[in-house]
């Protein structure tokens, strides 16, 4: 079942498996279960880096791995998960599951599959209806043999990102895949194997049929997770981004740089194990419409400019949000950056004192520095924000906020 040629650079160093994840599978295998780590973490360890989280398969079904352990927790309606918890970490352990023929009564006439919820019968199953063949690669930690149903320990070595099976059928099933290709070209330094690439071109636009909070979900994790410059030039070169943030498409040199420069702070700041809030980047990414909506209002009628700031948040948030569904708790904080950018511009004496004891007043800071590297009309008021919190320092609270002074 293993392929035969496992070369002596394949090799899984356990230094890097979870201690909690190799208890789950020794319990589920002791239980006379069969059980192996699989996806993304057997291909982050065999390039020598340190997965993200650990996800197990099993051949018992989700009632019978609750059974096995006091700790767990079963998730989803349609097709039943179970997390395993230990403290903050979740080893997530998904019964066998396949692509099978029944899948064919719950696909859109587009193809596109509604429901992946069928179980499988074997570990080949559950491994070919995964999206790229490296990350179809599963690992039994206790006979510390790899399995490789397709090609992913070739791809691997050739740095190369291919869809298993059929490449137009796969991103016609779930058009998501599309932007994982691009995602884990840009985490990975990867190229997309020809075909998998070409049939990008053919499917691009079914991204429209995906539902907007999922969407979201994936563009949390293309730029918020280390690799943000990457994948906003990936996505620009695919021409994707028109699916998420379609006024990026064409950006002027000020904008340009602006963005770029928010991207390469938000890398930063995870590289060093830092906090991020998602809302500033996206604040970024639409701040130039907000500021020019605004500018439109305040143009044609005399309300002030904090109401009309406002007034244009609702209407471009109104519209982003049919592509991407952003969470309330990150629009209100969009909205308190965008708001306090007119004041950081205008306050002085003692109104700008209060401003300093606004809780967003370090994020929309942040933000005006940033600003100022791209404008530099804007440097000597972000100067005097700076000097003014040394002459009056408020307690400080840990930022979450990629900031340009770091
Ligand atoms: P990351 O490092 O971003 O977590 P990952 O490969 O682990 O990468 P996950 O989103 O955690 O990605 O998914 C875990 C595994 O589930 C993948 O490795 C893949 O095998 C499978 N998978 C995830 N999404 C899909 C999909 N849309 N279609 C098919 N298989 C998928
Ligand atoms: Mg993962």
């Amino acid at each position: 079942m293993t392929k035969s040629r496992v070369a002596k650079h394949h090799h899984i160093d356990h230094a890097l498996i979870s201690p909690n994840a190799l208890i789950v599978v020794k319990k589920l295998q002791k239980n006379g279960y069969q059980a192996y780590l699989v996806g993304g973490c057997i291909r982050d360890i065999l390039l020598h880096k340190s997965p993200k989280d650990f996800d197990v398969v099993t051949s018992a079904n989700p009632d019978q791995v609750k059974k096995s352990f006091r700790n767990c927790r079963l998730i989803g309606r349609r097709f039943r998960l179970a997390h395993i918890l230990f403290g903050r970490e979740i080893i997530e352990v998904a019964t066998f599951r396949s692509n099978g023929q029944k899948a064919d009564a719950s696909k859109t006439l587009d193809g596109r599959v509604l429901f992946d919820n069928e179980y499988g019968k074997s570990l080949k199953d559950d491994a070919l209806r995964r999206d790229f063949t490296i990350n179809a690669l599963c690992y039994d930690p206790l006979k510390r043999k790899i399995f490789d149903f397709s090609t992913g320990l070739d791809d691997l070595d050739k740095k190369q990102i291919r869809v298993l099976g059929e490449a137009e059928q796969r991103y016609r099933e779930d058009p998501v895949r599309m932007l994982r290709a691009i995602r884990f070209k840009a985490k990975l330094g990867f190229s997309i194997e020809a075909q998998s690439n070409k049939a990008i071109d053919l499917c691009r636009d079914t991204l429209f049929s995906v539902p907007p909070a999922r969407l979201f979900d994936e563009s949390l994790k293309m730029f918020q997770t280390g690799h943000a410059v990457e994948s906003f030039e990936q996505l620009r070169q695919h021409n994707m981004l028109s699916y998420f943030y379609p006024d990026l498409e064409v950006l002027d040199e000020m904008r340009e740089l602006f963005i770029m420069r928010a991207l390469a702070n938000t890398d930063k700041r995870i590289s060093q194990g830092m906090s991020v809030n998602p809302a500033f980047l996206i604040a970024v990414f639409l701040w130039h419409d907000v500021f020019q909506g605004a500018k439109k209002i305040t143009g044609k009628t005399k309300m002030p400019q904090a109401i009309a700031i406002q007034k244009a948040a609702t209407e471009i948030l109104s519209k982003q949000c049919r592509l991407l569904a952003i969470p309330r708790r990150f629009t209100n904080v969009m909205r308190d950056i965008w708001g306090m950018q007119y004041r950081l511009e205008k306050y002085q004496g003692g109104k700008a004192k209060k401003l300093l004891q606004h809780p967003r007043f370090r994020a929309a800071y942040d933000f005006l520095c940033l600003r100022a590297e791209a404008e530099p009309g804007l440097k000597a008021k972000s100067e005097w924000w700076t000097q003014m919190q040394e002459k009056y320092p408020v307690e400080k609270k840990p930022r979450h906020y990629p900031s340009a002074r770091q």
